[in-house]
């Protein structure tokens, strides 16, 4: 059946970005686009960190990039520093960028190691311009130096306030042409022969038929699950934390913000910090098996760098997902699609990623049934890859003062993450499985951060010239250096480029 109508359930950051980038597809096609929401269920709420694709994604639908930041509060982001996770008291980056730069085949990281045991005691963090800059609070666009080619990029995400985005988006795929239709869906209609969602009634009794359903309901997967009865993956084996309360706070110290985001580990799970313009974002993921409420609560409001802004919100989670993310004519975006904990930023991405697949697929002639099968394959090769990316965060720890951590380090993990493991620790090599998210120095940066040695290396870096490749190396540090000093503070490039617009 032709698809005329496309009905998008949910008003969340994952049904406005649906909704933005769909609603490209309106002018020149016999289409309309509704878009269902509930003022009164309204969003969750969080999902302030991103990822450098979100960067691109915003860029596809064509959004300036400053006048976006401004209206979002946003500030730049160029990783993550996890503290107490490999031990109490550790402290890293997850740099967005590289470190060095391959070097005759060979990853950076084998060179660095041929060097440390020379002698060489530079730590692997001074070659990568991401984390330099996050030490000192700098930060600049690769734009701002586009005449110096023989410096690094400068790879970069936002911190965001997740209400504002979502409205921002609203009036962007208004103006394309999407309706939005306030109102609570109180009943599917299934169609009898297909199984295919055929309508929605709202509770005021109005009726939207549709051709083909976007599920962007939340955690309830108001048609995903709760109408097609899809099925859930369950994961909490391997990742138990399953509770989060979350707290914005003023930033009273008038620091400037810095340009990345915490992820500080406690007893029983971990706390974020998202710096906005305005405001910090705050939460703690925890483990109820483990924690209470109360505790996780008291927990937070001790490490938080002001006044609470609002009232604590508690929320429950499962992480896995869906057994289909396309089933039938619905497909699942954002939360009730699955979810993973926000660790390392990944749930705005996937609904990004979920909406390039169905842009891709998509046929307006009608849903095959290849059309659900590649979406569901690809899909969860992306969450599995992202899952095992979290559990090493867990498991690489020798953090043995609570339950949990005993448990978590002690747990079996999948054997795609065994692999991947003894192979760094056997020679330090990471195989990037086909298009999978995470690099290279993503998997180099938490391995090693969390105390996972390499007890050898790439016999190749033994061939290289020392003399030679220490010039390579010096110059390198030498320029990431150079443009650190030359980098503005982030607090001010921010007060340039994209002051947050005043409420
Ligand atoms: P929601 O925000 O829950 O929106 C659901 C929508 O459906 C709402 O508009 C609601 O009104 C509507 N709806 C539901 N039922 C009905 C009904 N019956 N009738 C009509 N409308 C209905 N992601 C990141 O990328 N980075 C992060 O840092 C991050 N941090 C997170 C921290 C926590 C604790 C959690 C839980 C999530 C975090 N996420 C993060 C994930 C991120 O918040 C979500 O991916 C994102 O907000 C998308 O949510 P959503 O739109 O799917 O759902």
């Amino acid at each position: 059946m032709a698809i005329r109508k496309i009905v998008i359930v949910g008003g969340g950051t994952a049904g406005w970005m649906a909704g933005a980038a769909l609603s490209r597809l309106i002018k020149g096609n016999d289409l309309s686009i509704t878009l269902v929401e509930s003022e009164m269920i309204g969003t969750v709420g969080v999902g302030e960190a991103t990822i450098p694709p979100f960067v691109g994604f915003n860029d596809m639908l064509g959004i300036k990039e400053r006048e976006l930041l401004s209206e979002i509060s946003g500030t730049f982001k160029l990783g993550i520093q996890f503290e107490n996770w490999g031990k109490k008291g550790d402290s890293y980056i997850h740099p967005f960028g590289a470190y060095g730069y391959s070097m005759g085949g060979i990853s950076f990281h084998q060179v660095w190691h041929k060097f440390k045991e020379s002698g060489d005691n530079r730590p692997l963090q001074v070659f990568n311009l991401e984390t330099m800059a996050a030490y000192f609070g700098k930060f600049a666009r690769t734009a701002d130096y586009k005449k110096r080619e023989d410096l690094p990029p400068i790879n970069y995400a936002y911190h965001l306030d997740a209400g504002k985005y979502a409205q921002y988006l609203r009036k962007y795929a208004e103006m394309n042409g999407v309706v939005r239709q306030e109102g609570k869906v109180d009943d599917v209609a299934l169609d009898g022969e297909s199984g295919f969602v055929k309508s929605i009634r709202l509770e005021s009794g109005q009726v939207l038929e549709g051709d083909f359903f976007v599920d962007c309901t939340g955690f309830r997967g108001l048609l995903i699950e709760q109408a097609l009865k899809t099925g859930y993956e369950d994961w909490s084996h391997w990742l138990p934390c399953n509770r989060a309360v979350a707290l914005p706070c003023a930033r009273e110290d008038g620091s400037p913000p810095p340009p990345f985001t915490r992820a500080i580990a406690h007893s029983a799970g971990w706390q974020w910090q998202v710096p906005l313009q305005h405001r910090n974002g705050n939460g703690h993921v925890y483990c109820s098996e483990h924690m209470s409420d109360d505790e996780a609560h008291h927990i937070l409001v001790n490490n938080i760098a002001g006044k609470p802004q609002a009232d604590p919100n508690f929320l429950r989670f499962l992480t896995g997902h869906r057994k289909k993310f396309w089933n039938k004519n619905v497909v699942a975006l954002g939360l009730s699609a699955g979810f993973m904990e926000p660790l390392e930023s990944t749930s705005i991405h996937l609904i990004n990623t979920g909406i390039d697949k169905l842009i891709s697929l998509l046929s307006l002639d009608g849903v095959q049934q290849v059309h659900e099968d590649t979406f569901n394959r690809l899909t969860l090769r992306e969450y599995i890859r992202i899952r095992d990316f979290l559990i090493l965060h867990y498991n690489a720890t020798t953090r043995d003062d609570s339950d949990f951590w005993n448990y978590v380090r002690t747990m079996s993990v999948p054997d795609t993450l065994t692999e991947k493991i003894e192979i760094f620790k056997a020679n330090g090599q990471i195989f990037r499985e086909e298009d999978e998210l995470f690099t290279e120095s993503s998997w180099t940066a938490v391995m090693m951060g969390q105390g996972i040695a390499m007890n050898g290396r790439n016999p190749m870096a033994d061939t290289f010239n020392l003399m030679e490749t220490k010039k390579e190396l010096d110059e390198m540090e030498q320029s990431i250096r150079y443009l650190v000093q030359h980098m503005p503070g982030h607090g001010d490039y921010l007060a340039k480029y994209c002051p947050a617009r005043a409420a």
